[in-house]
Order: C-alpha cells, then sequence, then structure tokens
C-alpha cells in the first residue's frame, strides 16, 4: 500500500524558502502613478501578495518579494522601477 499523495500548494512551495533581505528596496514604487492605474494588476497577480490595495492606496513591501519580474511587466503605469537584490541578498530558493 503506498502512501498517499500529498499536493502541494504555492504557498507550501514558496515558504521552504530562505530569504536575506537587503536594508535597500531593490523595487520602487512610484506610488503617484498608482493613484491613476485602472487595473491594480500587481494586487491580483504578485505570487507572494507584495502589493496590498488599501483606501490610501497601494501598499508594497519588497522582503517576501520572489524575483519573478510580474509586476514590471504587468504594470500599465511603468510605475515600478525593478532591479535584482545587489548579490547575495534576496532570494535563495530551495525547493526544485
Ligand atoms: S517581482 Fe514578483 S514577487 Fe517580487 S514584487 Fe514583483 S510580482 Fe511580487
Amino acid at each position: 500500500m503506498s502512501a498517499p499523495e500529498r499536493k502541494l500548494r504555492l504557498t507550501d512551495i514558496i515558504n521552504v524558502n530562505i530569504w536575506d533581505v537587503d536594508s535597500k528596496p531593490h523595487i520602487v514604487v512610484n506610488y503617484d502613478k498608482c493613484k491613476n492605474c485602472p487595473t491594480k494588476a500587481c494586487v491580483r497577480l504578485c505570487p507572494t501578495g507584495c502589493y496590498t490595495e488599501t483606501e490610501n492606496g497601494i501598499l508594497f513591501s519588497y522582503e517576501g518579494c520572489v524575483e519573478c519580474g510580474t509586476c514590471r511587466v504587468v504594470c500599465p503605469m511603468e510605475a515600478i522601477t525593478w532591479t535584482f537584490p545587489k548579490s547575495g541578498k534576496g532570494i535563495f530558493y530551495r525547493f526544485s
């Protein structure tokens, strides 16, 4: 008899990784541009929920970023300045 198959959720996979967060953000958001954004796509498409829509606008935190680049691609306002973290910082993937 084999062991029951366990399905992994995205959060299970992401949470096995390790972050060495730099004190300097590698993503900078121009919140003035966000005010007129018709889609707020970053809020729905960031896989780790780095963007949150609040009544005062977009709230962003870079600490849980998995460096996928999605927010840079989907932002219709070009409000995101995106770079990789400096060498040795950011996410260290442990799941393969
Ligand atoms: S690069 Fe990916 S994980 Fe990082 S903030 Fe943008 S969408 Fe989220």
